[in-house]
C-alpha cells in the first residue's frame, strides 16, 4: 500500500486531522525506530500503530494484556474494513489454526496476542517465517511490578528485541508516572526508543468534589443530570455498591452491580451489558475498570473516597476517552478517612507499605479540601505543571469561599493535645461544645481547660474544622485506624500563632440557586443535546444499536457518539457530505451509509 499516513487517517479512519504527537509517532515508525509513547486514556494511542501497520510491509503484531480489549479493538478495526484478527484462548482450535494461517499467508495487517503466546518458542519461530511490520506493546505499564496490572510475561518481551533487531517496537501506556517509565525502557529494552510524553491533562472532563450530606438526594440529583447517560458509580464496600444499585434500579435508574463477591457469570454478564447498551449505570467496586474501553462513558461518580490521586485519575479517566464531554463528581465525607485509616491498619501489608497508602490518602484529601484548580492538584500528582484557572472544575466555576479559622484552629488543636491524644473528634467536639456526661466526668475532662471554649460554634461547624485540619496536615487520624486525632509537626506553628488557618466555608447553597447553576453548566444532558434535536438523536441512536446487535459489536464500534453527533449538527444529505464528518471513513460508509441517511433525511 503506498498511500500516506494523513490518506489512511482520512480514508480508513474517516478522522480529518491527527491529534497531538500521533504523526510524529507514527512517521517515527514508518522510518523504523522505536517509540516510547505516554498519553492519557483517549489520547488516540492505538491509531499510532495501527497507521503504521497499514503501510509498513508485513503483519504488526500487538500485545496486549486483555482478551476483552483485543476481541473490541480487532473489531472496530474489521468495521473499518481492515484486516485485524487475534490470537488468544478464547478461540476453538481451529479458528487458532485458521489465524495462523492467514498470517503465514500474509493476508494479515494486524495480529493481537496475548502476551503468554507470542512467547512461545512456536510462535516466535512462526514469526520468524513471516515479515513482521511492527511490534506493538500496549498497556506497557504492565512490566513494573509497582502496578496494579503487573504481567510477568510482560517481563519476557525484550526477546523480541534480540530475535528481532530490525523490526521497529512502539511501547504505549497512560500511567504518567517516572518510575514506571524507567522501568518500561530498561525492562523492555527501549534504551534507543524516542520518547513521546503528553500532557496527561483531560480537558473534556469536569471535575466537582463535594461533601456527601445527604448521599442519595445528591446521587437522584446527580443523575438527573445525567439521564440516559452511560456512567461508573464507584463505592468501596461490595454492601454498599449492592444497596446503591438496588435503590437506583427502584428509582427507575438502569443500574447494574459489579464486584468481586459476585459469580463471574454474572460479572461477566454485567459487564456485557455495560459495553452493549446505551446509557447503563454500574454501580462498582474499584474491581471494574481495567480493560473498559467503552469511550462514551458520560460520568465517573465517586460515592467514597478512593485509595489514591493514581486511583482516583484512572478511575475518572474512564469518563469521556471519546473527547466529548464528561463529568467525574465525589461526594466524600470525614467518615471516609476513617474507615480508609482502618482499612490500611487492618491490611496485612509491610509497615513501610502502610505508610506510603496513609500518604496517597493524605494527599487524596487535600486535594478534595483544596480550594485553588482541581486540575492543578491532579496534574501536579505526576509531576505535571499546570496553571490553572482551567475554567472546567468546580473550584474554578465558582470559587470557594474561606474565612479565618485561626482561632477555631488553635482551640480544636488544643483540645486534641490537652485530652493526650487518645480521641476522635466526636469526643473532641464534645469538650469543645462543653458537653456534660458522665463519660466527660469520668474522664476529668470537663475540668480541662479547653471545656467548652468553642460553644460558640455547632457540631457541624466543627467537624468542618477538624476534617480540613486533617487534610491540611495539622492533625493526623493513628496509625491503627482507631480514629484518633493526634498533632503533627506544623501543628505546633498554628497554636502559637505564626500560621493562620483559611477554611473553605462549608455551608450549602440554597437548592433554588444551586439547580439554576447546574442548569447553567450542563443543558440537555453532558452532549448539549437539544430538545428539538431530541427526537431525531434518539432516531440515530436506535438504528446504531440495532445494526450493533445485528453484527454482534458494541453500539460505539459502528459509530462514536462524537460521528452521531456531528451527524445530528450538519445533517448531511447524500454520501459525499456523510463521508466528510468525523468518524466516517470508507467501509463504514459504504456499509452504513444509506440506513444513517435515510434516517436523517426522513426527519427533515
Ligand atoms: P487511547 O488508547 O489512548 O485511550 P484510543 O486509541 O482508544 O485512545 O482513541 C480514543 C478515541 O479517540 C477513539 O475514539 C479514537 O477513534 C479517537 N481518535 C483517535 N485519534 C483521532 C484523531 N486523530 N481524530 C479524531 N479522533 C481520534
Ligand atoms: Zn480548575
Amino acid at each position: 500500500m503506498a498511500s500516506s499516513p494523513l490518506e489512511i487517517l482520512h480514508s480508513v479512519f474517516g478522522y480529518t486531522e491527527f491529534r497531538g504527537p500521533q504523526q510524529a509517532i507514527v512517521e517515527q515508525l514508518i522510518a523504523g525506530g522505536d517509540a516510547l509513547v505516554l498519553m492519557p486514556t483517549g489520547g488516540g494511542k492505538s491509531l499510532c500503530y495501527q497507521i503504521p501497520a497499514l503501510i509498513r510491509q508485513g503483519t504488526a503484531i500487538v500485545v496486549s494484556p486483555l482478551i476483552a480489549l483485543m476481541q473490541d479493538q480487532v473489531d472496530a478495526l474489521r468495521e473499518a474494513g481492515v484486516a485485524a484478527a487475534y490470537l488468544n484462548s478464547s478461540l476453538s482450535a481451529e479458528d487458532q489454526r485458521e489465524v495462523e494461517r492467514r498470517l503465514l499467508d500474509g493476508e494479515l495487517n494486524l495480529l493481537y496476542v496475548a502476551p503468554e503466546r507470542l512467547l512461545t518458542p512456536r510462535f516466535l519461530s512462526l514469526l520468524e517465517r513471516n515479515e513482521v511490520a511492527l511490534f506493538a506493546i500496549d498497556e506497557a505499564h504492565c512490566v513494573s511490578q509497582w502496578g496494579h496490572d503487573f504481567r510477568p510475561e510482560y517481563r519476557e518481551l525484550a526477546v523480541l528485541h534480540q530475535r528481532f533487531p530490525q523490526v521497529p517496537r512502539i511501547a504505549l501506556t497512560a500511567t504518567a508516572d517516572d518510575r514506571t517509565r524507567e522501568e518500561i525502557v530498561e525492562r523492555l529494552a527501549l534504551q534507543d526508543a524516542k520518547q513521546f510524553v503528553s500532557s496527561f491533562d483531560r480537558p473534556n472532563i469536569r471535575y466537582h468534589v463535594g461533601l456527601r450530606h445527604n448521599a442519595r438526594r445528591q446521587v437522584m440529583e446527580f443523575l438527573e443530570r445525567h439521564r440516559g447517560e452511560t456512567g461508573i458509580m464507584y463505592a468501596l464496600s461490595r454492601r454498599k455498591v449492592d444497596e446503591t444499585a438496588t435503590w437506583l434500579a427502584e428509582a427507575g435508574f438502569d443500574a447494574l452491580p459489579y464486584h468481586a463477591g459476585l459469580d463471574a457469570a454474572t460479572r461477566n454478564a454485567h459487564q456485557r451489558r455495560f459495553l452493549r447498551e446505551d446509557g447503563l449505570v454500574m454501580v462498582a467496586t474499584v474491581a471494574f475498570g481495567m480493560g473498559i474501553d467503552k469511550p462514551d462513558v458520560r460520568f465517573v461518580a465517586h460515592l467514597d473516597l478512593p485509595r489514591s490521586m493514581e486511583g482516583y485519575y484512572q478511575e475518572t479517566g474512564r469518563a469521556g476517552r471519546d473527547s466529548l464531554p464528561a463529568e467525574a463528581w465525589m461526594i466524600y465525607g470525614l467518615s471516609d478517612v476513617v474507615t480508609m485509616s482502618q482499612m490500611i491498619a487492618q491490611s496485612e501489608s509491610a509497615d513501610e507499605r502502610k505508610r506510603v497508602e496513609r500518604q496517597k490518602l493524605e494527599s487524596l484529601l487535600a486535594y478534595a479540601e483544596a480550594t485553588q484548580c482541581r486540575r492543578e492538584l491532579l496534574l501536579a500528582a505526576f509531576g505535571e505543571e499546570y496553571h490553572g484557572p482551567c475554567g472546567h472544575c468546580d473550584n474554578c466555576i465558582e470559587p470557594p469561599k474561606t474565612w479565618d479559622a485561626t482561632v477555631p484552629a488553635q482551640k480544636a488543636l488544643s483540645a486534641v493535645y490537652r485530652s493526650g491524644q487518645r480521641f476522635g473528634s466526636g469526643h473532641v467536639i464534645s469538650i469543645l461544645r462543653g458537653e456534660d456526661s458522665t463519660r466527660m466526668t469520668d474522664l476529668g475532662h470537663d475540668r480541662l481547660s479547653t471545656f467548652g471554649i468553642g460553644a460558640d460554634m455547632d457540631e457541624k461547624q466543627w467537624r468542618s474544622v477538624f476534617r480540613q485540619l486533617l487534610a491540611m496536615g495539622l492533625l493526623e487520624a493513628d496509625a491503627e485506624g482507631f480514629g484518633t486525632l493526634r498533632l503533627t509537626k506544623t501543628s505546633r506553628d498554628v497554636l502559637t500563632g505564626n500560621q493562620s488557618v483559611r477554611l473553605r466555608e462549608d455551608a450549602r447553597p440554597a437548592r433554588a440557586s444551586r439547580k439554576r447553576r447546574d442548569s447553567q453548566l450542563v443543558t440537555g444532558g453532558s452532549l448539549g443535546v437539544e430538545a428539538y434535536e431530541q427526537p431525531l438523536w434518539d432516531e440515530l441512536r436506535k438504528l446504531r444499536t440495532q445494526l450493533a446487535r445485528q453484527h454482534g459489536v458494541p453500539p460505539y464500534v459502528i459509530f462514536h457518539d462524537a460521528t452521531l453527533l456531528a451527524m445530528l449538527r450538519a445533517l448531511p444529505s447524500n454520501e459525499a457530505e456523510l463521508s466528510s464528518i468525523s468518524g466516517v471513513g470508507e467501509a463504514k460508509l459504504k456499509r452504513y451509509g444509506q440506513d444513517f441517511l435515510a434516517v436523517i433525511n426522513a426527519q427533515e
